[in-house]
């Protein structure tokens, strides 16, 4: 067991691609916690494109990550001592544990997880975390999909947009993904059971959406703005939803780009445009975690991992989100699950 708490620290603010060098690796004492605080020991460190976004100068939904801090993160790990009634050692828990092996929190941050179900650990950070809630919320509280209705999905084939793409089928819709690859496409239709698919990388996106979509747009979940917005907006029905998840294109731009072109869609097509973050439906978790779980277990709710071994890797392996190379909900392995 390692006797020192290993940390990646933000250092310099990124510009464009994070680089090692925007961090600095420091081997500190593991912290000890007073009354009221746990020391967790971190096992996956959950990578997310909103990391990014915490590493800027601005602040965003959450305060930026302060220069010479250990970089924020969401993770799932053990409780190694606790000083809290609420909490004994061994018990599975998620929390912002940060780019670290441990960290001492406050009890009342951290979320209980069951242990000895018959899943992979790493559903918590997926389907049944703060990914699955994303998806579902952002999904059906926002843009109440209607069986035969036609949905969109961007970064169809990521953590999120595979799990919006398979709940819009439950519900009945005609599922268009588009995604980075012909893997990923031939994925999202062979695996996942989506209608049709789009390479944006290699395909021109309003073409094929015109193709695709002959009776027009219902609904667009988007994780990334830009010209795939745009394409999407001049095709949308009247009354249509958007479900704004994430702007994944403008994560690592150094000037907010102008646009989209076809705004004035939403005026004419009395469309409808709502942003989320999760957290605000924290408070409903519940419910959302009951039906992600049951279709789960019913084989309804397909999900991949793509987890990356060692907290050493974390700033290099953020990238993958932006190139497109994680084939699934990116992760780091801090530690094995048994240790
Ligand atoms: P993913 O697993 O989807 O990984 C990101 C994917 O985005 C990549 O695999 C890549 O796939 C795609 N991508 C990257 N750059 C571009 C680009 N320039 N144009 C088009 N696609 C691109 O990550 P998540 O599922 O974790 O996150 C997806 C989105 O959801 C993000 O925008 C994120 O910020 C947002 N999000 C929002 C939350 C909220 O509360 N609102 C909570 C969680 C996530 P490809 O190969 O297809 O290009």
């Amino acid at each position: 067991m390692t006797q020192v708490n290993r940390q990646w620290r933000l250092i310099s603010r990124p510009v464009g691609m994070v680089k090692e060098s925007d961090f600095e690796w420091r081997e500190e004492p593991i912290p000890t916690p007073n009354a009221g605080e746990v020391l967790v020991k971190q096992i996956y460190l959950s990578l997310d494109p909103a990391n990014r976004i915490w590493m800027n100068e601005q602040d965003s939904y959450m305060p930026a990550v302060v220069l010479g801090d250990v970089m924020r993160g969401i993770g799932l790990g053990i409780v190694s001592e606790s000083k809290d009634p609420r909490f004994n050692q061994g018990d599975l828990v998620q929390a912002m544990i940060g780019w670290q092996d441990y960290a001492v929190l406050p009890a009342n941050t951290l979320t209980a997880l069951p242990k000895g179900l018959p899943i992979p650990m790493t559903t918590y950070l997926g389907v049944l975390g703060h990914i699955g809630l994303t998806a579902y919320f952002g999904l059906l509280d926002i843009t109440h999909p209607k069986a035969g209705e036609t949905l969109v999905v961007s970064a169809a084939a990521g953590a999120v947009g595979s799990l919006v793409g398979q709940i819009g089928k439950i519900k009945g819709c005609y599922v268009v993904g588009i995604a980075g690859s012909d893997e990923k496409c031939q994925w999202l239709k062979n695996d996942l059971g989506f209608d049709a698919t789009i390479n944006y990388k290699t395909e021109n996106v309003a073409k094929r959406l015109a193709d695709l979509c002959p009776k027009g747009i219902d609904i667009y979940f988007d994780n990334v703005g830009g010209e795939i917005l745009d394409a999407v907006l001049g095709q949308i029905n009247k009354r249509a939803r958007i479900s704004l998840c994430g702007l994944i294109t403008g994560y690592n731009a150094e000037k907010p780009k102008p646009g989209p072109y076809y705004f004035p869609n939403i005026l004419v097509k009395s469309a409808k445009v709502e942003g989320f973050i999760v957290t605000d439906y924290l408070h409903r978790s519940e419910e959302a975690i009951k039906d992600l779980g049951q279709w789960f277990m019913e084989g309804k709710l397909k999900f991949r991992v793509d987890v990356v071994d060692g907290l050493e890797n974390a700033p290099l392996a953020i990238n993958k989100l932006f190139d497109g190379s994680n084939q699934g909900k990116l992760m780091i392995k801090v530690f094995e699950e048994t240790n």
